[in-house]
């Protein structure tokens, strides 16, 4: 399986180039792991008088009748007529015209495959798979005929999906049994009832039936997502038995004075659920790495809070990291507000602060004196150090790339635990395998009193209502978000949709009834911040916005969200904004304005956002919507190669494939006894690198 590709008889070094360079295939594991992408069957023919541009592909049998290369340098192509006793259909190259001219030979019989299309109402297919068709050739019967995908490249040196098929069928016939090494347990098989490795590697290819060819599917999405998880697993249980980490032995005077006395409301049971899991973690001995998920205000902060108290009670220091000033200073705000009467010190750090102020910060962080800093990235730069680090509180992690959290673990001879908060609800699935080797804590509860949020979709037309709407909020007290969408704060075109916007509301709610602020990414901090400032103490009633204020924001008051031209944000995006209401006791709206015309993707974000609130729901949807890849913060994780299996559409069997994982390490914790040992092997072999789950 490892021997290179050009050992294969009819690749040679010439084709193994590209085939390495377009295809990644550099041994013969990597040709049987090019999967076709589907299946024809051969004994199905299309006649050409029966085509119509309905045909996506079609398979036709003929006689060649002429060919001919015609056109000059780009315009350059062979032009071939094709006939079968219904018709006759037109084939072009515009590449590889030279190999082409050779198999090609007049009067003789081809079989054809392509997509059809009418060009002044005849068919014609452009770079079509062709192959020259024998009276009674034996593979055209009999079995289902992969289709494997190709590149132009590949088949200007003759080796389209057909040749690759060819090449495919070649290898398979000279491999044993013993050459495609099982890699899952016998047990595992069993109990899945899964066939083994080297049928269903033969089956996916050259299946002798539909039944065949499912079995074999069914094996190898399960091999793939079995195998992933068994290496996130492996590594999250290397870090419980080996890692060493800070002991948080004590709950102290400072959590419990805290607790006792200055807890503004009491805990749902989610946050004291959680507070428990991260407690006995952070007591182990051995390092936390885990993620917290919460939705928009189901309390997190407080949780954070508890966690340093329990830090500084052990004498540690810690550490909470926003993603934006904004939020770094909001949270600064809220935490030394909590913890006024506590006797511990608090600071915040970010890249505004004032040079005395930071010298400040950096003196009292180096003597120990400072227990808890807040702060936005500028805590990661290599200037600040740490007395004794160890409690790191990562707030919307997704903003902070692996390269930045590696950088804190440098700040600390033991590693200190570190908790990565997020409010972008992750789907179960994309959690299990995105972040597999984490621990992994919900708070699924959010406090009592919320009243829904009221969500409602609203065209340009109905402007003025809305806007009515608003002036009726604010007459009883209320406070607005209008937000833009400027999702690249360069954006020139957003930028002046942002102003109009801007100009706009201000004739609607004209001063000195009304006042408004305006952030957005282009203003200097101190501006940002003086206009937020603005909003949080009730100066303004108004506040229009890009995203900035996405995340975290707090503001009880504020009863209305209105987001402008929704089609342009994302389910989960909408979500978190629409998360900035519905935290006071009022009733709160969402206002989701578009013009007339939208697409259905966009009416489908919006029908999701009218009938739920739950950002887990929300999460599953944006997820079937949008595929794994766009998901905010794990488009890098790599979590996501799988040649088979869509973390979407085989969930059952990711969850099987979890399970039987758990079930595995649960009595061969190191995979040590004789029966896993192949599996072991397979595991080391195949771990190429995978740096990016260590630091999370
Ligand atoms: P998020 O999880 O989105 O960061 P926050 O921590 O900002 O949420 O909390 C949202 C709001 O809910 C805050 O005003 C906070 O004071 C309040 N809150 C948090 N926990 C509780 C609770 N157990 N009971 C009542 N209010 C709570
Ligand atoms: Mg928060």
């Amino acid at each position: 399986m490892s021997n290179p590709i050009e050992y294969l008889k009819g690749v040679g070094p010439q084709r193994a180039e590209l085939l390495k360079k377009e295809l990644s295939i550099f041994t013969f594991g990597d040709l049987l792991s090019h999967f076709p992408f589907r299946h024809i069957d051969r004994t199905k023919l299309d006649f050409v008088n029966e085509l119509t541009p309905q045909n996506d592909f079609a398979q036709i049998a003929g006689v060649l009748l002429d060919f001919e290369i015609i056109g000059q340098r780009q315009g350059k192509r062979l032009v071939a007529q094709l006939k079968d006793k219904t018709g006759e259909i037109e084939l072009t190259w515009f590449q590889g015209l030279s190999w082409v001219e050779k198999i090609l030979e007049r009067r003789q019989s081809y079989l054809v495959y392509g997509r059809v299309t009418f060009y002044n109402g005849r068919p014609q297919m452009v770079h079509p798979e062709i192959e020259l068709l024998k009276p009674d050739d034996p593979t055209a019967k009999n079995y289902l005929e992969p289709v494997y995908s190709s590149t132009e490249k590949l088949k200007a040196r003759g080796l389209g999906g057909r040749q690759i098929g060819k090449l495919t069928q070649a290898l398979l016939a000279q491999l044993h049994e013993r050459d495609i090494a099982e890699n899952i347990p016998n047990v595992v098989l069993q109990q899945q009832q899964l066939i083994n490795r080297y049928p269903a590697i033969r089956q996916i290819h050259f299946p002798q039936n539909n039944e065949a060819y499912n079995a074999a599917v069914k094996r190898l999405k399960f091999e793939e997502l079995f195998l992933a998880q068994l290496r996130m697993s492996l590594i999250r249980n290397n870090r419980h038995r080996f890692s060493h980490g800070v002991v948080f032995q004590k709950v102290g005077e400072l959590f419990h004075s805290f607790y006792n006395h200055h807890l503004p409301f009491e805990l749902t049971n989610a946050q004291k659920r959680v507070i428990k899991e991260i407690r006995s973690d952070t007591a182990s001995g051995k390092q936390m790495n885990r993620l917290l998920q919460g939705d928009v205000g189901s309390g997190k902060t407080i949780v954070a809070v508890l966690l340093m108290l329990l830090a500084a009670d052990n004498g540690f220091q810690s550490c909470l990291m926003a993603p934006t000033e904004i939020l770094a200073q909001q949270h600064y705000a809220t935490i030394s507000e909590l913890l006024k009467g506590i006797g511990v010190a608090v600071k915040l750090l970010t890249g505004s602060s004032k040079s005395a102020e930071r010298k400040k910060v950096l003196k009292e962080l180096i003597d120990g004196e400072l227990k808890i800093l807040i702060g936005t990235h500028a805590v990661i730069e290599d200037i600040v150090q740490f007395q004794n680090l160890g409690l790191v509180i990562i707030d919307e992690q997704h903003r902070f790339g692996v390269a930045q959290r590696a950088k804190l673990w440098a700040k600390a001879t033991i590693p200190p635990h570190i908790l990565v908060m997020t409010a972008t609800p992750i789907p179960r699935t994309l959690a299990m395998t995105a972040y597999g080797d984490l621990d992994y804590s919900v708070i699924d509860e959010l406090p009592p009193g919320r009243k829904p949020i009221t969500t409602v979709h609203r065209y340009e037309s109905q402007r003025h209502k809305v806007m009515d709407f608003i002036k009726t909020e604010i007459k009883k007290g209320r406070q607005i978000y209008i937000v833009f969408p400027l999702i690249e704060e360069s954006d020139k075109l957003d930028y002046e949709n942002l102003m109009k916007g801007y100009e706009n509301v201000k004739a609607y709610f004209p001063e000195p009834k009304y006042w408004i602020s305006m952030v957005h990414g282009r203003q200097s901090a101190e501006l940002k911040e003086t206009n937020m400032k603005r909003f949080v103490e009730h100066d303004t009633q108004i506040m229009v916005s890009t995203t900035v204020i996405e995340v975290g924001v707090n503001v009880p008051n504020a009863s209305v969200m209105i987001i402008e031209s929704t089609e342009k944000f994302g389910l989960s995006q909408l979500h978190q904004l629409r998360g900035r209401v519905g935290r006071g006791a009022e009733h709160s709206y969402c206002i989701l304005m578009t013009g007339s015309k939208l697409g259905i993707d966009a009416r489908e974000r919006i029908k999701i956002m009218i009938e739920t609130n739950n950002g887990f729901i929300i999460a599953e949807k944006d997820l079937q919507l949008r595929g794994p890849g766009d998901i905010d913060g794990t488009r890098q994780s790599g979590a996501f190669n799988f040649k088979l299996a869509s973390i979407v559409q085989d969930r059952d069997i990711l969850e099987l494939a979890r399970n039987a994982v758990e079930q595995l390490l649960e009595n061969d914790p190191d995979l040590s006894s004789a029966e896993n040992l192949l599996l072991k092997q397979y595991v080391q072999k195949s771990q190429k690198g995978i740096v990016w789950s260590k630091i999370s």
